[in-house]
């Protein structure tokens, strides 16, 4: 049994979807007009604000915001559907940098929890597929972007991986995959460091960024110098900032890469000088790397089982997920958490808590970071959880704008579609999010959604509602 494991979860289209469980409605072609009256505006367009902007109306035409402008003063064209927005707050639609969505249902749990882009980490055949049918618009669901299948090491961690042992397997494996469509390319734990230096040049030269776990067998500051472009996790920086005579630090290299991830997670938070913090966010920053803590999974996969059961038991959430799900879910499936104790698992949770003072210092030096849930992961729900992680980063520190950034503007840089979405901005599309409160306020009021307007369509409340509710209906949970 492989105890090097990284909570990083792909779930196979075969072991955990049902690719035919969908609710395909067609997502009609319009240039009818709508206008969000009255609205307050958080555009989430250039510096921190302390408030929105009061008493603004926005005309969406066809998906396309067409105008801004203060109350009763844009040109409306006849028969626009008009939405009163007074009292409420008009706000950017939610990115997902992290996710594996390989269930249709998943789109419309997404939706409903106006999440209207993801970034998909571990595609396949289907995900394209899965991305082209939303595109052209035979499914409704979020802008998706999608990785291949994982560059991972010989053997993989995860069935399904592209398993590459040499620098050229590595090269084709890029290569195919770049041809193939995929938008970027995702690296994995076991790589050795031949291949995986071989990856990130062969991404390179096809122009995709790369990124994804920083190898066991690879120092973090190497991969970063070496073109890294993106971290998911960040799993590897508390060993990357050890007090010079920690019990990690001290450990000869081939001892270290024989520890398994709970002691591993133990030492490396044990060990850990904060005086090193700086010295990592700047490397983070002169690379430009994309940091994705994903603070959630890493709570969520620790959790005792004794909670686990809980929320098997009472998590509203639990409804709109699958058998196939919760049969993953259940830590008596997870490969992950074979032979491990309640108190590695709390060794785990520590070590996961130390990226709260990590991600604010990343924040506060300017480097670039991404809210990614990593769902459907254990208790990670799709849609539901980019709300929960948004409150961790306000827990780590953040301004709630701060943290608001990392699920609209900066997503958007990520994935090159700052004049597409990611802001409230006239000639951008619409994507968005009508909340009945200010999350400026109070971050949790994400959460408090009226409606959501995916490339221009509005999805009311009841809409959103019944979407969830013909999820759970699909599972057979009433
Ligand atoms: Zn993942």
């Amino acid at each position: 049994m492989n105890t090097r494991l990284l909570p990083c979860a792909l779930l196979l289209t075969s072991v955990v979807v049902s690719p035919q469980l969908s609710l395909a409605q067609e997502f009609p072609a319009t240039d009818d007009c709508l206008l969000i009256a009255g609205a307050s505006i958080l555009t989430m367009e250039g510096a921190e604000v302390e408030a929105p902007t009061t008493a603004q109306d926005v005309l969406i035409c066809g998906q396309q915001i067409r105008a801004i402008g203060d109350v009763g003063s844009l040109e409306v064209p006849p028969e626009t559907t008009r939405i009163d927005g007074a009292g409420k707050v008009l706000m950017p639609g939610l990115t997902d940098g992290h996710v594996h969505l390989n269930a249709p249902l998943d789109l419309e749990l997404n939706l409903a929890w106006g999440v209207t882009s993801v970034r998909n980490l571990f595609g396949n055949p289907l995900s394209l597929n899965l991305r082209e049918r939303v595109r052209t618009g035979e499914l409704w669901g979020p802008r998706m972007w999608t990785a291949g299948p994982i560059i991972d090491g010989d053997p993989a961690l995860w069935p399904g991986s592209a398993a590459v042992a040499t620098a050229d397997a590595a090269r084709s494996a890029v290569k195919d995959q770049a041809e193939a469509g995929y938008d970027f390319i995702k690296v994995y734990s076991l790589l050795r460091p031949e291949p995986f230096f071989a990856a990130l040049e062969a991404a390179q030269e096809a122009g995709l960024k790369v990124g994804g776990h920083v190898p066991l067998s690879v120092p973090l500051a190497d991969a970063v110098e070496a073109g890294m472009d993106f971290i998911e996790h960040l799993q590897e920086f508390l060993p990357a900032m050890q007090a010079a005579d920690s019990e990690l630090q001290t450990m000869s290299k081939a001892d270290r890469r024989k520890l398994g991830f709970s002691d591993r997670a133990r030492l490396s938070a044990e060990g850990f000088d904060p005086k090193r913090l700086p010295e990592v966010a700047q490397l983070m920053v002169k690379h430009k790397v994309w940091n994705i803590p994903t603070f959630l999974v890493l709570e969520r996969i620790s959790a005792s089982a004794q909670q686990k059961s809980e929320w098997f038991e009472t998590h509203p959430q639990m409804r709109t997920q699958g058998q196939m799900t919760e049969n993953f879910w259940n830590p008596a499936n997870d490969f992950r958490l074979q032979n491990v104790t309640e108190e590695q698992l709390l060794a785990r949770q520590r070590s996961a808590r130390l990226h709260m003072p990590i991600v604010k210092a990343l924040h506060d030096a300017g480097a670039e970071l991404m809210l990614g849930t990593d769902t459907p992961n254990p208790f990670v729900f799709p849609g539901y959880s980019v709300h929960e992680e948004l409150r961790r980063f306000v827990e780590a520190g953040l301004s709630p704008w701060q943290a608001l950034r990392t699920a609209t503007v900066q997503p958007a840089r990520f994935l090159g579609q700052e004049a597409v979405f990611g802001q409230v901005k006239a000639g951008l599309e619409a994507d968005l999010l009508l909340l009945d409160a200010d999350p400026l306020q109070d971050i949790a009021n994400t959460e408090r959604i009226f409606g959501v307007i995916t490339r221009g369509r509005w999805l009311d409340r009841a809409t959103l509602t019944a979407k969830v509710n013909a999820v759970a209906k699909a599972y057979g949970k009433e």
